[in-house]
């Protein structure tokens, strides 16, 4: 069994930057944006590396460790993405990464490196599931930065982990039981440092597509000023398939009330009948920049 998802991506240079080295992956078994540095014609080579190789994961869901897949396509690649760096010239090129992956059962695999975020909305109250890897992050843990700080604080961009920067790298990857009705995002920097984390709530709860959930969160951004690019996937549950594609017939549960605690396990949803298979953007769509939106 594996979760059934509808999902929506938009990525933009923003109205400051004069390109775009966030990269974006939009399905249909892995989800990530990932936020490129060094400049032009580095930061969005390994942006662009990064969302290729967790596209080539494919059907996590088929693997008997989905996390050790994961953790080893990050290490290689950072390998690769300072191989590149050398073989190009190109120093202090490196990317954060987050995402997450559908894995056997009603489950997503999470992951980060960097300060790029997944959120989880469940029953109205938005969640953020990973801990940003950046030196604000830290100050904001310490208790010497409240958020809206750190959302304007100087120092903002300097990530503590990033792929390409450090001959080895731990990437945070965590397991989250789904349910029907969640909605994780995924975005970069560019999107949580512009717009309140209440609007970013409020805006994943409005009712329609997602690719228009991921639009309008994006429109937000750039409204607020776009001083970075920005990048968002929103991915809805939609229900549960078998892993060979044919609809599961499971006694319905009734949907679980309360605010959600990722972790706590609890059971998810399932649905009994859905009317289509997965949908959203075309499959296997890796997106890069995209100047042709203003
Ligand atoms: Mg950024």
């Amino acid at each position: 069994m594996v979760i059934d998802v509808r999902w929506g991506s938009a990525t933009h240079q923003g109205r400051v930057r004069d390109h775009n080295e966030d990269a974006v992956l939009a399905g249909p078994d892995v989800f990530a944006v990932a936020d490129g540095m060094g400049g032009h014609a580095a930061g969005e080579v390994a942006s662009a590396l990064a969302v290729a190789r967790l596209a080539e994961l494919g059907r996590l869901h088929e693997a008997d460790d989905p996390a050790a897949l994961v953790v080893g396509a990050l290490e290689r690649l950072n390998d690769e993405i300072r191989r590149r760096a050398v073989r190009d010239g190109t120093g202090g090129m490196g990317t954060t990464v987050a995402g997450l992956a559908r894995v056997d059962g009603p489950r997503v695999l999470v992951f980060n490196l960097g300060d790029s975020r997944v959120y989880l909305l469940r029953d109205g109250q938005l969640h953020q599931l990973t801990e940003d890897h950046s030196l604000v992050g830290d100050m904001v843990r310490a208790g010497e930065l409240t958020e809206a700080e750190a959302r304007r604080h100087p120092h903002r961009n300097v990530v503590t982990r990033a792929l390409g920067v450090e001959p080895t790298v731990e990437a945070t990857v965590t397991l989250v039981e789904a349910r029907v009705g969640d909605c994780f995002l995924v975005a970069s920097d560019g999107l949580f440092n512009e717009v309140p984390t209440a609007q970013i709530s409020d805006l994943l709860s409005t009712p329609g597509p997602v690719e228009r959930r991921a639009r309008t969160l994006l429109d937000a951004a750039l409204f607020r000023g776009g001083r970075d690019n920005i990048s968002v996937v929103v991915v809805a549950v939609a229900g549960t398939q078998a892993s060979d594609g044919l609809e599961v017939d499971t006694s319905p549960s009734p949907a679980v009330a309360g605010p959600a605690r990722p972790e706590d396990g609890g059971s998810p949803v399932i649905r009994t009948a859905w009317g289509s298979t997965l949908g959203g953007s075309a499959p296997g769509e890796a997106r890069s920049p995209d100047p042709s939106r203003a």
